[in-house]
């Protein structure tokens, strides 16, 4: 490609609402431009980077057995219907009508059309395993599109969705689609990991994410160091603490303690570390409200939380007129001894092996000191409700926890026959019986990682493209080209050669000055560039730096084809 003929625009201006480095360089690269919150246009720079993610996903899904087809992003709403979903999958899913007032969404997913898809194709058990996939734009109405590509609303993914016979049949396919996925991203050149991830409302315990590991990402995962355990900081458990709860030694105090409220206020105030304070949160239970107490060091983890049983499913805090209500206090008071009976108090396995510790008192500007479990606070259950930290011990028993943080690239779920049996998608077993079928589903966020590998891979200058994903593998650049033909020449026939070779090249033929072709070259992340001049002609050589190196060197155009081989 010659770089006078595409439409190559650079900018030194960053807007001011791009937070993260790749949202900034993927602008000033010139690869998307805003069309409003959420929505973006790929241009044909950032389009090149796309389809490159995108043929090396298709090809590891190929390879992998599973069989591509495309289905409409506009889907019906009695399908919806069907599942629930309509009304459950929330504002993500945007709603649209057509002339006639009937409705439809945009789809954010494709469980519905692929599963009514499947009960009208597939009848017999031979015709299973088969795993369906497509590369698809979705639309989902996020609460906070940020970060150019990275949570935007209309986006790129590959999904696929594989039937069974039987759950062995799935977790065979399972275990291949992680396979796949762990070939597509290395390929791709990404430190990644794969973490066990939590599987909501469906449970059981097959579910993977695949995280790109860079500061920027919004997830939060815990690897051991002693031992393959990884998960997303919603699933790793945290485990009970080895020793025993000592027995009580103070007495139950009460004291007046104005103006503290929060655990910083108290380990100030009582001149004690966080991990001797008990917090209790009011959360809405089913019936009434339910107390989540918790070392005053630990965070509430609202996934585990969501499940415990007096919980409607979600993990919300009481509002200060329903504690006003029930416990008579204000937020900040509130404590698990003298409590009133009709409030559940569950207990983080952390915190219930406290003794001699400082909660709320129950009454405004009051805290308790010298508080015991049993003997002055009753306990309704103990119960893994924290988020783990670092240092904690690994819950596989080999090693310590550590933690990272990730961003989501890809999702690999065994769902079970959730959505195959609300849609009725039978096909006949070998004995001639109707078998609702075994479903999994895999995810890729193609336009994702775009941005996620630029997270990984840039310096001040710009982004430093791995080869697989990269616009053009070598930029050629030409020094002063109108002074002199034989530059000119030397030029083309190098482009030429390249290319006839199918090494992927653009040629820098605008006439810049060297300093503005480089930085162009730097920022756009080509992995090898190569410059033609005059004096290197003269003495026989080609001035060649690769993306990552700090300096350039002079080197024939054999050599060059050595590295590029
Ligand atoms: P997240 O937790 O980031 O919202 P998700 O769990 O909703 O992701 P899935 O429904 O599993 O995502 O979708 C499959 C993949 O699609 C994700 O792993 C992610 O890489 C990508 N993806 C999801 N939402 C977005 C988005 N708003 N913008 C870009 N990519 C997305
Ligand atoms: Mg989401």
């Amino acid at each position: 490609m010659r770089l006078s003929q595409f439409h190559l625009a650079t900018v030194k201006e960053v807007p001011a609402d791009a937070e993260i480095v790749s949202h900034k360089l993927m602008l000033r690269a010139g690869m998307i431009r805003k069309l409003a919150s959420g929505l973006y246009t790929w241009s044909p720079l950032g389009l090149r980077v796309l389809r490159k993610v995108e043929a090396v996903v298709r090809e590891e899904m190929n390879r992998a057995g599973a069989v591509e087809m495309l289905m409409p992003s506009v889907q019906p709403r009695e399908l919806w219907e069907e599942t629930g979903r309509w009304e459950k999958f929330g504002g993500q899913l945007l709603k649209i009508k057509d002339r006639k007032e009937q409705e439809f969404c945009y789809g954010p997913t494709h469980e519905e059309v692929v599963t009514d898809f499947a009960r009208n194709e597939l009848k017999s058990y031979k015709q299973l395993p088969v795993n369906f996939y497509q590369i698809q734009t979705k639309f989902r109405d996020e609460i906070r599109p940020r970060f150019g590509v990275m949570r935007a609303r209309e986006f790129l993914m590959k999904d696929a969705y594989s039937f069974h016979i039987n759950p062995e049949s799935l977790a065979q396919t399972y275990e291949v689609m992680y396979q796949a996925y762990t070939r597509i991203f290395t390929r791709l050149g990404l430190k990644f990991r794969a973490v066990q991830a939590d599987t909501g409302a469906i449970g059981g315990n097959a579910s993977h994410e695949f995280q790109v590991l860079a500061d920027s990402g919004e997830d939060a995962i815990a690897f051991s160091d002693g031992s393959e355990y990884a998960a997303n900081i919603e699933k790793a458990e945290a485990l009970a603490p080895a020793a025993a709860r000592p027995s009580a030694a103070a007495n139950l105090q009460r004291v007046d303690t104005p103006r503290v409220r929060t655990v910083e206020d108290v380990t100030r105030h009582f001149g004690i570390a966080a991990d001797r304070v008990l917090k209790t949160v009011l959360v809405r239970g089913k019936e009434g409200l339910v107390a989540l107490c918790l070392r005053g060091d630990h965070e509430i983890n609202e996934v585990k939380a969501s499940k415990l049983a007096e919980l409607p499913g979600e993990s919300v805090l009481a509002s200060e007129e329903e504690i006003l209500a029930a416990v008579g206090t204000r937020p900040g008071f509130i404590g698990p001894a003298g409590l009133p009976d009709s409030i559940p108090v569950i207990v983080d396995r952390s915190a219930a092996v406290l003794a001699d510790f400082v909660c709320g008192g129950n009454a405004n500007d009051t805290h308790y000191t010298g508080a015991n479990w049993e003997r002055d606070a009753r306990i309704t259950r103990i119960e893994d409700i924290r988020q783990v930290v670092a240092g904690d011990p690994s819950p596989d028993g080999h090693g310590t926890l550590h933690l990272a943080r990730g961003i989501e690239v890809g999702h690999v779920f065994q769902l079970g026959t959730k959505y195959s049996e609300a849609l009725d998608a039978t096909v006949l077993d070998d004995q001639g019986k109707k078998q609702v079928m075994w479903m999994g589903c895999y995810g890729i966020g193609v336009s994702r990682i775009v941005a996620a590998a630029i997270e990984q891979r840039h310096d001040e200058n710009g982004i430093i493209w791995p080869e697989a994903m990269s616009p053009w593998r070598v930029a050629v650049c030409v020094i002063n080209p109108k002074n002199s033909p034989e530059v000119e020449t030397a030029a083309q026939s190098l482009y030429d050669e390249l290319t006839a070779k199918g090494i992927e090249t653009v040629w820098d033929d605008r006439g810049l000055r060297p300093g503005a072709m480089f930085a162009d070259v730097e920022l756009i992340g080509i992995p090898h560039r190569v410059v033609v001049s005059e004096r290197g002609l003269a003495a026989g050589t080609l001035e060649y730096r690769a993306r990552d190196a700090a300096e350039s060197s002079a080197i024939t155009r054999d050599q060059l084809f050595e590295i590029l081989s």
